[in-house]
């Protein structure tokens, strides 16, 4: 599992998700945001080892 971290394209809000899988290969994904309080386009920041 790595961590990576995202920032939300809306409202600019970044947060951290635990995931299986490459982010670099979408460049952006599409998940829930807390702030935005729906889904809404996150750019990839990078990742933690
Ligand atoms: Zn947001």
């Amino acid at each position: 599992m790595t961590v990576w971290r995202l920032k939300c394209e809306v409202c600019g809000s970044e947060r951290e998700i635990n995931v299986g899988f490459n982010l670099y290969e979408f460049k952006r994904v599409y998940i829930y945001c807390r702030n935005c309080k729906s889904n809404t386009l996150h750019v990839v920041l990078g990742h933690k080892e």
